[in-house]
């Protein structure tokens, strides 16, 4: 056979890896595995199976935590914090390091007990899974030594609950636990029931490596166990990755806790072939991004999306391409693609790709021999399908493709962005300016141009929409572990004593109608109703009415921010006149707001002083606009990853009662700075700056649409905000926050919520980076150079 023969058919012979050093390993163990809590193992009282999804043979019985035993693990990461917090970021740096010597050492063990456990090509765990999760612990060493200098503000949550899936176990457990021990926090983890075992192992690493007792803690089992972790009181941050159901339910459950919250959720992936791409080259893109771990990856290639002039040329390579693909045992070094995790998955790839072809589409798929036992299901192109199939809305999550074409860039981006999902997407031409001017466009957190399926330690990683929000990895990355040290008092008594006045003054108007207007789509407008609320001052005596908003207005509101592009179209420069202009405006009339204030019952001097900072503080986010810079990564690859802050797109913001005007500058700059559209509903008892507020805007040439104002009461608009599907983010200073955190899983969007008092006069209070943080989403764009 000659060279040209073995590259036509890919038979490279076999090449299988042992397996006995796995097996080796689960004997010492008897075959049945333990909790790993407080440093030590525990066995449950209940056990379940892991078997191997490429033969159906048994590996070892996996305990089953209960309430109980999370309590425990809980427990022994609440007594581990403090001694792990008074470390220095050095000393937690060497633990971290000597984690990461330790894998390096047993990487062989890992890789295999990895493809057993999970049906994956012992080539990917071998070269892929394993070396991440090296570099993981790596470059969070790293973090850790400079922890104190890069995030002087910054401190430990506390305990921290996980909740990985089975897809990368290993991989998603080194993303979770590396910057949560680099941070000063203590872990509760729970590996998925199917791929429990690396889990065990990496415990086992942490035993040798002599992480002190408690600081991590591994309880296996089922879905009811992640609930418990999630359910528990004592567990400050839940860090989730797997799908959007269950991270939904995960947002509903924890509302109003106070917990942090990260989610990775699941995808649908665009990938984006231009008719000037390289080909050949887009063709491996694809088997890299949906063959890749038999497509049970959330940021898989899944769309293809090829411009109509090269559409039937790319999908022949494509077909001829896929028919050699090499399937088998996951243990052969020489095959492409292992096994399904579990005949479940199994067969519900097989019932979505049946609804797909009964709905029209052309199937193709591999002819490839499958083995004869196990859990395999071939390679598989759809095309003739509509954007609305639902094999081209649901994530599959196994190897199969769906295929559709486009005609002009901008039908590309449309079909692109066309899913409830916001992952990642691969672009593919030779002209850089087409693949830097579609990378932008695109929604989603990640987008990989000429290549795919890149993920390192140094770049974050994480989705926009319903792929959920935070990032693992990169400097971003870090931020989810941390908690900004302020002195916030909480004002339940201040608040509650503001409500009840607000809800006693609702009465209708009498007399002459003197109520400001509501501001909506760059018109003063008054509440659909036609009802107005009386505002007291301090003594309790009405100074005037305000316009009582409703359901209606809050639809109208976000209509006009989420059709009003003009100003995400603007650059920073100009986004940064224009709110140099609003200071300049503000400034002029400096007078007529505060008296607006003296009214409310502020002093003079009070009253001067908050109009002041108000000035200031636009000026500060103005300032801003060109500032909050992302950042080059830098990933060990030929190329550049950009961290580019991209604004979320339409925020609802619900002002407080305290510091009426400049609280309500504090939230809005800060988040049209970055480009953002907004819904401002005003201080319920004291919305009258606010309201007045509008005549800065029309004077300062805010394009209409950029900034709504609407006033009324509190619970009353800001419950249809948190659910409203064209809002992506929710602001709610001094309400309930269980309520809007609940609400807002409709669409997952992005909630902050606080219900503690803020000093907004103070300027370590009251302004910061951390507001722009809330206002951006970094995407990572990855661009490889060099021929
Ligand atoms: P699931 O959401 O079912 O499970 C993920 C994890 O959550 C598992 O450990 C699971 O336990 C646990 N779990 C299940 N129910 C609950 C619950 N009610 N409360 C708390 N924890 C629970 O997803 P899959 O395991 O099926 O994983 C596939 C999904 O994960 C895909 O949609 C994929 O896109 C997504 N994913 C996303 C990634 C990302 O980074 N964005 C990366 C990898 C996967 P158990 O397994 O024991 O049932």
């Amino acid at each position: 056979m000659n060279i040209k023969d073995i590259l036509q058919t890919m038979d490279y012979g076999n090449a299988p890896e042992s397996p006995d050093l796995a097996l080796e390993w689960l004997a010492q163990h008897k075959n049945k595995m333990s909790h790993f809590i407080n440093g030590d193992w525990h066995s449950g009282k209940n056990h379940f199976a892991s078997n191997n999804p490429a033969s159906g043979e048994r590996l070892a019985q996996v305990s089953q935590a209960d309430k109980n035993t999370v309590n425990q693990a809980v427990k022994a990461a609440e007594k581990a914090l403090p001694g792990w917090q008074a470390l220095s970021g050095h000393a937690r740096s060497e633990y971290l390091y000597a984690i990461a010597r330790l894998i390096q050492k047993n990487s062989r063990l890992f890789a295999v007990l990895e493809t057993l456990d999970n049906g994956k090509p012992i080539r990917e765990s071998r070269d892929i899974d394993v070396p991440l999760a090296i570099r993981h612990f790596y470059h969070h060493a790293g973090w850790a030594q400079l922890l104190d200098t890069e995030f002087p503000d910054h401190e430990a949550i506390g305990v921290v609950g996980q909740i990985i899936p089975w897809n990368f176990p290993l991989l998603m457990l080194a993303w979770k636990i590396a910057p949560a021990l680099a941070t000063g926090n203590t872990i509760v983890i729970k590996p998925a029931e199917f791929t429990s075992l690396t889990a065990l192992l990496f415990a086992e690493i942490c035993q040798q490596a002599g992480l002190p007792k408690g600081v991590l803690n591994v309880v296996t089992g089922d879905g009811s166990t992640g609930q418990h972790i999630v359910e528990h009181p004592d567990i400050k941050k839940i860090a989730f990755t797997g799908s959007t159901a269950v991270g939904r339910w995960i947002r509903q459950a924890t509302a109003g806790s106070g917990k942090k919250l990260s989610l990775e959720l699941g995808g649908k992936s665009a990938f984006i072939v231009c008719a000037d791409a390289d080909l050949d080259a887009a063709v491996e893109g694809v088997v890299d991004a949906i063959w890749f771990n038999q497509g049970q990856v959330c940021c898989a290639g899944s769309r293809l999306l090829v411009q109509e002039a090269v559409a039937e040329r790319f999908h022949k390579k494509l077909i001829s391409r896929m028919h050699k693909l090499r399937i088998g045992d996951p243990l052969d070094k020489s095959i492409d693609m292992g096994a399904i995790i579990d005949p479940r998955q199994q067969q519900k790839i097989a019932s979505l790709v049946q609804a797909g072809v009964d709905a029209g589409a052309c199937l193709n798929q591999s002819t490839a021999e499958l083995p004869s036992s196990g859990c395999f299901y071939p390679p598989t192109l759809l095309t003739d399908v509509s954007p609305s199939d639902q094999v081209v809305q649901d994530e599959i999550f196994g190897p199969v493709l769906v295929s559709m074409t486009f005609r002009t860039p901008s039908e590309a981006v449309a079909l692109a962005n066309n899913s409830r999902y916001g992952l990642a997407a691969s672009i593919w031409s030779e002209n850089i300016n087409m693949a830097m001017h579609l990378a932008p466009l695109v929604q989603a957190g990640i987008v990989w141009i000429n290549c795919t399926n890149m993920m390192d330690a140094a770049a974050g990683f994480g989705g926009v929409k319903e792929s959920g929000f935070g990032r693992e990895g990169g400097k971003e990355g870090l931020y989810e572990y941390l908690t900004l040290k302020i002195n916030t008092k909480t004002q339940k008594d201040k608040d509650k004593a503001a409500n009840k006045q607000a809800a006693k003054s609702i009465e209708p108007v009498q007399g002459m109608d003197k109520t400001p207007k509501m501001y909506i789509g760059g018109k003063q407008v008054r509440p659909d109703g036609g009802y107005s609320y009386a505002i007291h001052n301090s003594k309790g005596q009405i100074i005037t009415h305000a316009g009582l908003g409703n359901r209606k207005d809050v639809r109208n509101a976000v209509e006009a921010a989420a059709t009003s592009h003009s100003w995400s179209h603007m650059n920073a420069y100009q986004r940064q006149q224009v709110m140099y202009f609003m200071a300049e405006n503000l400034s002029y009339r400096k007078a007529e707001f505060a008296t607006r204030l003296e009214s409310f019952g502020h002093s003079k001097k009070q009253a001067e002083t908050e109009v002041e900072s108000s000035i200031q503080r636009l000026s500060y986010y103005a300032a801003w606009c060109d500032k909050f810079d992302g950042q080059i990564h830098s990933v060990p690859m030929r190329g550049v990853v950009m961290a580019m802050h991209e604004p979320i797109g339409v925020i609802a913001i619900q002002c407080p009662d305290e510091a009426p005007l400049l609280s309500f500058i504090s939230l809005l700059a800060p988040a049209i700075a970055m480009g953002n559209r907004v819904v401002m509903t005003a201080s319920e008892a004291f919305p009258l700056s606010a309201l007045d507020f509008y005549q800065v805007l029309n004077t300062s040439d805010v394009p209409a649409g950029t900034v709504n104002i609407i006033s009324g009461n509190r619970l009353e608009l800001t419950k249809p905000l948190a659910g409203h599907m064209n809002v992506d983010a929710i602001w709610a200073f001094g309400s309930d926050a269980q309520w809007v955190e609940h609400e807002s899983a409709t669409n997952l969007k992005r909630s902050w919520t606080q219900n503690s008092h803020r000093d907004w006069l103070n300027i370590n209070q009251g302004q910061g980076q951390e507001f722009l943080r809330r206002a951006t989403q970094v995407k990572n764009i990855w661009t490889p150079y060099g021929e």
